[in-house]
């Protein structure tokens, strides 16, 4: 136990509830002081369960979100103290958004739960003595421990390297940092392309912009310097500078948007390439030196591989996500964990290995390690069977599909072209398939099953699960755990759809069936559900007012 200092007079904002001070001990297996109470701790709150949730995106958001209010004592650590609206982030790179627009306080969202925040970095997790190591990350270099009874871990990502040699000499767009890096990197070079002593190679240079994957991030990047070329570039540059801009994409599968449907990609491609913007497929980046991307042809002869070289001036690294040092600290500590990139949980969100399940992990950082669907088989199986006779037909098949589809996502892209599938795996050819056949079937799907993908809407629907089981679980000891859990059931992922905004247009998937291929009205479309996804009502008067703003008077030019 601390020492506690009560402030006896001291009052909170309603002058209703003593306050704590806070003289926090040394201890731990570093001798570090352990801060067990917030400083704006009340004492009616000491006897909560104190939970202890890293991170401030979405998924730490959406357990703020939907926790019931009452139940624990909360303390937010990370190093950002807002909440950063990230599908958004490409249009802050060239001030379609004004980077304050996509962001939200996460004080104003933990006080929902009476949450304390507290902006520092997590570096180690105490598993057997439950506490977190954290360091304050704003010049001060202080290091303490923060106790926890539960601990939620949503500190996502970093970026995928892949060892390239000169990946130093590229940018990243993760962070509101690296947004505004880029947006001072593209204008600082488009002045610079404006001087006269600067020579025609040189301009070509600095307006080539070179992005290293195809992915949505890389794409609606391109899209959103397309937007910007056309429509401010022109209007207060020299006109001839249009001529000198370039973009290119470097994707190392066969299409760009490559987890989209292939008529969605084919789309972005015809309408990229018409604009001018060059995509390379097949390739991989090989080394980036100081001026140029050395990319390497994929179907070129292993033994005399083909190079290629592109020169440029802004170089986005956009490529996938690998732990953070954190993660990897922990996922290193706990023997048990299997997956590379991620912590590895169950299907409530419990980290494999913790032995008291108080540690919970979701969004970018964690994985769940797949559903069996095989162990839901006969759930399958009979919610299809209509006439209940041990045998689906074709049309029974397509319903025992839908039913999979809509309850594991992730077999969405085993099942399609159904009645080649019904075929393949009809053995006796009786036109029907049998319990055997089936389970031959969900077998070779689980065999190919991958993981959830690293996205917003993942993290946001694991958090809203999160936050509720929580609530549900909060004060009871193991065994009640286990039986509410099981009541509750685990996390289930119901996939709404995915979008990409491909300039002044935008395409999408839903999971009714519905693509969404260009138009205008796909823009506007892509707004509002951007719009609706806000977290508050004062980010949504930002980028109605940002779109507006953009309409009227164009885009900010200026450097700051
Ligand atoms: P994050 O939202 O990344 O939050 C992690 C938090 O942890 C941050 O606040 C960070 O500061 C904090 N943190 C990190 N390390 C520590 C530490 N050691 N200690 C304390 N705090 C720490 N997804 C979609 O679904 N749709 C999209 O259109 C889309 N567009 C995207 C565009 C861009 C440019 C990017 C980068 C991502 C996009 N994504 C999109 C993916 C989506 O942003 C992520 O999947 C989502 O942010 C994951 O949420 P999270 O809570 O796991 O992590």
């Amino acid at each position: 136990m601390q020492d506690i200092v009560y402030i006896e007079d001291a009052k909170d904002a309603h002058n209703q509830v003593p306050l704590l001070a806070l003289h926090p001990k040394v201890g731990g297996q570093k001798d570090l002081p352990i801060v067990s109470h917030a400083l704006d701790n009340s004492e009616d709150e000491n006897t909560k369960p104190r939970l202890v949730i890293l991170g401030s995106g979405w998924g730490a958001v959406s357990v703020l979100k939907n926790l019931d209010a009452d139940k624990y004592n909360v303390t937010v650590i990370s190093e950002n103290n807002y909440f950063l609206f990230t599908p958004l982030l490409p249009c802050a790179t060239v001030g379609t958004h004004e980077l304050r627009s996509l962001l939200e306080p996460i004080r104003k969202i933990a006080a929902r739960v009476h949450g304390h925040f507290l902006e520092a970095r997590a570096l180690e997790v105490d598993i057997e003595n439950k506490m977190i190591e954290v360091q304050s990350v704003n010049g001060r270099q202080d290091r303490f421990y923060v106790p926890y009874d539960k601990l939620v871990v949503a500190v996502g990502a970093t970026s995928i390297t892949h060892g390239i040699e000169g990946i130093e000499h590229t940018m990243r767009l993760k962070t509101i940092q690296d947004a505004q890096q880029i947006r001072r990197k593209v204008l600082t070079n488009v002045e610079l392309a404006c001087l006269p002593t600067t020579t025609p190679e040189e301009r070509k240079k600095l307006l080539s912009f070179v992005i290293c994957g195809g992915g949505a991030t890389g794409t609606e990047f391109a899209a959103e310097l397309f937007d910007w070329m056309n429509e401010d570039l022109v209007s207060w540059f020299p006109k001839l500078l249009r001529e000198d801009i370039s973009v290119t994409i470097i994707q190392s599968r066969d299409h760009i948007l490559n987890t989209f449907d292939v008529q969605i990609s084919e789309y972005a491609e015809k309408r990229f390439e018409r604009e001018g913007i060059n995509i390379v497929t097949n390739a991989r980046v090989a080394r980036i030196e100081e001026d140029k991307v050395v990319y390497r042809l994929k179907n070129s002869d292993p033994n005399n591989p083909e190079f290629k070289e592109v020169p440029y001036g802004v170089c986005l690294w956009s490529t996938g996500i690998a732990m953070t040092p954190f993660v990897k600290n922990m996922s290193e500590k706990l023997g048990s964990q299997l997956h590379q990139r991620v912590l590895t949980t169950d299907g409530f969100l419990r980290v494999k290995g913790v032995d008291d399940g108080s540690i919970y992990a979701l969004g970018d950082c964690a994985t769940i390690g797949n559903p069996k669907i095989l162990e839901h088989m006969m759930e399958i199986f009979e919610n299809a069977d209509e006439d209940q006779d041990g045998t689906l037909t074709l049309g029974e098949f397509n319903k025992a599909v839908k039913y999979m589809r809509r309850r594991f996502p992730l077999t969405e892209r085993h099942l399609t072209k159904l009645e080649n599938l019904f075929e393949k795996y009809d053995t006796d050819q009786s036109g029907t398939l049998d319990i055997d056949e089936m389970r031959a079937m969900l077998k070779d799907i689980d065999s190919k099953m991958t993981h959830l993908p690293a996205t917003a809407q993942v993290a946001s629907q694991q958090g809203r699960y999160l936050g509720k089981y929580l609530s549900q679980i909060a004060g009871l000891d193991a065994e009640s755990t286990e039986h509410k859990s099981r009541q509750i059931g685990t996390f289930t992922y119901n996939h709404l759809g995915t979008l990409a905004y491909l300039g002044n247009t935008a395409v999408g998937e839903f999971n009714w069936g519905f693509k969404m291929i260009g138009g205008l009205w796909a823009m506007y479309l892509w707004r509002s559900v951007y719009w609706s996804e806000q977290v508050s009502m004062r980010t949504r008067a930002n980028l109605s007012i940002d779109w507006t703003k953009r309409a009227v008077f164009g885009r900010d030019i200026s450097i700051v």
